[in-house]
């Protein structure tokens, strides 16, 4: 039995502490005499906010967070500018690891919103989770507004999807109304108009609540949940909104709400909305990154939240069926308007080009299906997802030439759908006569605008499906998914980028005047270089880990004990959980056992008595929510309560005390094998002579296994134990570097 003490880790970082809170830095080693940098200004208003706020609080000094507000000082404080303010020096980022109970989000925003307001900047806040987004706003903020005494504005920003629609609601409430014939004829653009009764009442109590400005459109703030697909009628995207066209301009809830960002000092936003702004060449939705300290929160989801935003897919059978409907539509159309002039001769080529494009459509899911072999799997939520992925990102050649047939066929559609709304546009404003009123050009225009943004999303997929990939840079992930569409199954192609470095760097790092990225797990192995490589930060960005408020080897144990079964031998390990988990978990009120995949999962819960299975609620039954309150109501009623959950349960779950006594951990966190992405990334470094394996997995699944040992403490009371079914981490010898990086709970390893 080994018993280990603290990581010596933290104890190094503790004798390179700055000491950014005292006047003279003598003894400081030379990165803490960069600080002389920061203007005395700056230095005073962050001690002068801290300590108010520490004071009116009650609160003492946390290590962790003087350091944190140090480091995030000494970056985003010492910026060099030209007379338009613009940043002149290197790119100015910071990446820092601090884990739960370090208070980040005070730290952050006692160190940027000083640094910012002096240097002119907005700041833009955004996270991963909606659930911290809301914390931020109406609790942390407001909190250090009252008891920092620093003067600041903040708002939400949230995306379109969020507002109602005015446009959406009056049509909606015109039902049956004959001019609504025509988006009739689209409902499967999410045109629906039938409105039942209690639509009705519903639709008309908004409206009432709008004009006596006792709602302002928000979803969040309607006193009701609502349905999303009750919402999804009433709300609208870009392609679809006619912007200053629209005659509900002036009272529309989202370009309010964003007239209302135009003047705060803090935005709280999300990834995705940061990310699409950026995409739009900055500046779009959100202020100029220029003009931008950005601080990215729960920040190791940026990498993959980049590569998401721009991957791209597309059912073949869904769209050849989406394509023979246009086609339909738009010859009904014809047929209830003959139009004159240029709009009638654009819509007139569509049926003709939609049904060509069908033809290559059905042509190219015959050539999938016969050529694919689709191996079941399931992806990092459990998920069932059979897949035949191209290695290497190499499409066969047949595949790719009828891809560039559709790419091109999907070009001309774009084209056609774009030049119909430009000219729906200028019919809007009454000044072109198009050969429709301008009021039946308003009431088309979002038809025209949804059909436009299937057409170019189609486009871009192909595009990126049959793209050349540049020999120097990492290539596109691209496979085929098998995947459900009613009674028959589809075909779902797919193209992903798979690094998003590039990107960011490009985009964000490069142009941002300065930014932080903050996360409780930013390191691998002990190390940013897993982010760095992921994230593309910068060779100047500036690195730091805090240290935890907890003391992990007085609050917990680590235990890894010996099933005398090798995880790689699943049914022997599985057998052994089954056998001994009983035993492991008695005594703890609260217990969470966190699973790599959901079959495993499913046969541990199988395999367990009746009687004892009764305490246990596995992860896909309920929501997560249902789930997680359906566990605290068992334990708040003084019984025992056992959760089975996979990778969303070992991220972002918090459970105090009882709540969670005991995590266990049935085996290393290995990513899924084929996950098309990783998959193709794992290919390419190989290429260039690098070691996967050592490159990416490991560091990942420590990354993984430090989140999941992270749901064991969440506040300086909390007690337990942590127990890992796999002695890989001593038997292996990339299993004793991910043992180090874990926190330095005492140790008990059979
Ligand atoms: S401006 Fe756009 S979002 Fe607002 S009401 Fe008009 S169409 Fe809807």
């Amino acid at each position: 039995m080994e018993i280990a003490g603290y990581d010596s880790r933290l104890l190094e970082l503790l004798k390179i502490y700055p000491a950014f809170f005292t006047d003279a830095c003598t003894g400081c080693d030379a990165r803490a005499n960069d600080r002389t940098m920061i203007s005395n200004e700056l230095k005073s208003q962050i001690q002068g906010a801290y300590s108010r706020f520490l004071e009116a609080k009650s609160l003492k000094p946390r290590y962790g967070q003087r350091l944190m507000i140090a480091e995030i000082a000494k970056v985003l404080g010492d910026i060099d500018t030209d007379e338009e303010g613009r940043r002149t020096s290197d790119p100015a980022v910071v990446a820092v690891e601090a884990g739960t109970g370090t208070g980040k989000t005070v730290a952050y925003a006692i160190a940027a919103i000083p640094t910012a307001k002096l240097a002119g900047k907005r700041l833009v806040i955004a996270t991963a989770t909606v659930a911290l987004q809301e914390q931020i706003v109406h609790k942390d903020l407001p909190d250090l507004m009252r008891n920092s005494g620093l003067n600041f504005t903040f708002s939400l920003a949230k995306g379109r999807g969020r507002y109602m629609c005015l446009s959406k609601l009056d049509m909606l409430l015109q039902e049956g109304d004959a001019t609504n014939a025509t988006a009739q004829l689209f409902e499967e653009e999410g045109f629906k108009i039938e409105v039942d009764e209690a639509s009705q009442k519903l639709f008309t109590s908004m409206i009432e609540k709008l004009a006596g400005n006792k709602w302002d459109g928000d979803r969040d703030s309607w006193p009701q949940a609502l349905e999303d697909q009750d919402w999804a009628r009433l709300t609208t995207d870009h392609s679809q909104c006619t912007n200053r066209h629209c005659p509900n301009f002036q009272q529309c809830a989202f370009y309010k709400a964003r007239e209302g960002m135009g003047k705060v000092d803090v935005i709280v936003t999300n990834h995705d909305m940061v990310l699409a702004d950026l995409a739009l060449g900055g500046g779009a939705v959100l202020p100029d990154p220029r003009d931008t300290l950005y601080v990215f929160d729960e920040g190791h989801h940026l990498p993959d939240k980049a590569i998401g935003h721009f991957a791209h897919y597309t059912r073949l059978r869904s769209t050849a069926d989406w394509l023979e409907q246009t086609a339909k539509n738009l010859a009904k159309l014809l047929a209830q308007h003959p139009l004159p002039g240029d709009l009638g001769k654009l819509i007139e080529q569509v049926p003709e080009l939609a049904r060509e494009i069908k033809a290559q459509q059905q042509f190219m899911f015959s050539a999938c299906e016969q050529l694919a072999d689709f191996r079941a799997g399931e992806d990092m939520q459990g998920r069932e997802r059979p897949r035949h992925r191209f290695i290497g990102g190499v499409v066969p050649e047949h595949i790719r030439e009828m891809g560039i047939e559709l790419k091109k066929g999907f070009a001309r559609l774009d084209d056609l759908f774009t030049r119909l709304a430009d000219l729906l546009k200028e019919g809007m404003d009454g000044e072109v006569n198009i050969g429709i009123a301008s009021h039946q050009a308003e009431e088309w225009y979002p038809l025209f605008g949804s059909l436009l943004a299937r057409a170019h999303g189609n486009w871009e997929l192909w595009t990126a499906f049959t793209a050349e990939d540049p020999e120097d840079s990492p290539p596109m992930a691209r496979w085929l998914t098998l995947a459900d569409s009613g009674a028959l199954f589809d075909i779902e192609v797919n193209a992903s980028p798979i690094l998003a470095a590039e990107m960011l760097r490009r985009n964000l790092w490069n142009v941002a005047y300065g930014a932080l990225v903050t996360s409780a797990t930013l390191t691998a192995l002990g190390k940013f270089d897993r982010f760095r490589m992921r994230a593309g930060l910068p060779k100047v960005a500036v690195t730091a880990v805090v240290p935890s408020p907890f003391h992990h080897a007085d609050a917990g144990v680590l235990r890894v004990p010996d099933l005398k079964a090798d995880p790689r031998d699943s049914v022997a390990h599985t057998a052994a959980i089954i056998r001994e988990l009983p035993s492991l978990v008695e005594g703890s009120r609260g217990t969470l056992v966190l699973f790599s995949s959901r079959k495993q999962m499913q046969d541990v819960f199988d395999g367990l008595e009746r009687d004892w299975r009764k305490q246990v609620f596995i992860q896909g039954n309920l929501s997560k929510q249902e789930t997680l309150n359906k566990h605290k109501a068992r334990v708040d009623g003084g019984d025992s309560s056992v959760l089975f959950g996979l990778a969303s349960f070992a991220e972002g779950v918090d459970l105090p005390g009882a709540y969670c006594e005991h995590v266990v951990i049935a085996k290393i966190p290995f990513a899924v094998p084929d996950d098309p992405v990783e998959a193709a990334l794992a290919e390419w470094i190989e290429a260039r002579g690098g070691n996967p394996f050592m490159e990416i997995a490991v560091p990942d699944a420590s990354l993984r296994l430090v989140q999941a040992c992270g749901r064991l403490l969440r506040t300086e009371e909390d007690r337990g134990t942590i127990t890992l079914l796999d002695r890989r981490v001593v038997t292996q010898r990339y299993g004793k570097a991910i043992l180090n990086a874990l926190p330095p709970f005492r140790r008990e390893i059979s």
